[in-house]
């Protein structure tokens, strides 16, 4: 009788990041499920001071309590004029219940009048597949770009009305998923993370 795979666990609850990783994930021959399948899971807070502590501590998280091969993402967008914030705090910057668009417009306000050169800027990703508790495994990806001077474009989510990118002349707002996907930090995060997930050192 052929043996079905164990699944990959995506740990997140929430639907469109789901969605999103299905998709950059699709070539990896596995099902799927994630933290809405098992609504029991504790999966503590988000602890760590790089994208990288943070993801590897989430897919720690979830795979002791699932069990299952499990990916964790953290990502964000890093601003050099801003010291590099909101970086880790992307997330919250501003705190919970700011929206979308008044974090952009807290950052517009912060940079008015800046030259296109000192606008610098790039997205990042880290991916961590935990294999067991003591395995796990991360994976990054980044894409540059340029704070605009106005944000642009109604697609995608959070900062990708301001992230412009110089090659395109569009913001990550402006772009289909599937373009986005092509360049974003989680695209290449993603692909680097396919031979990590088909093959995983310790047996499944
Ligand atoms: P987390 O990885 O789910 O913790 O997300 C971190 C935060 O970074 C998000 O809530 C967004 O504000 C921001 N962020 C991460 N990736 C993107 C992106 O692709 N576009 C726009 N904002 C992003």
């Amino acid at each position: 009788m052929p043996v079905t795979p164990k699944p990959l666990l995506i740990a997140t609850r929430n639907p469109s990041k789901l969605r999103e990783f299905k998709e950059l994930l699709k070539e990896v021959d596995l099902p799927f499920v994630s933290l809405l399948d098992f609504p029991q899971a504790q999966v503590g807070e988000e602890v760590g001071e790089t994208f990288e502590e943070i993801a590897a501590c989430k897919a720690r998280d979830a795979h002791q309590a699932t069990g299952l091969l499990s990916l964790a993402d953290d990502s964000g967008l890093e601003i050099d004029a801003l010291g590099g914030a909101p970086g880790i705090h992307s997330h919250r910057f501003l705190g919970d219940g700011v929206t979308d668009d008044e974090r952009n417009c807290h950052i517009l306000r912060q940079m008015a009048g800046l030259p296109m050169q000192e606008r610098t800027a790039r997205f990042r990703c880290s991916l961590a597949i935990a294999v067991s508790a003591g395995e796990v495994y991360t994976v990054s990806g980044a894409c540059e770009g340029l704070i605009a001077d106005e944000p642009r474009g109604a697609n995608g989510f959070g900062y990708d009305p301001l992230f412009l990118l110089p090659d395109l002349g569009k913001t990550m707002a402006e772009l289909t998923s599937e373009e986005k996907n092509r360049l974003s930090h989680r695209g290449r995060a993603a692909s680097a993370a396919i031979p990590l997930i088909r093959s995983p050192r310790s047996t499944r």
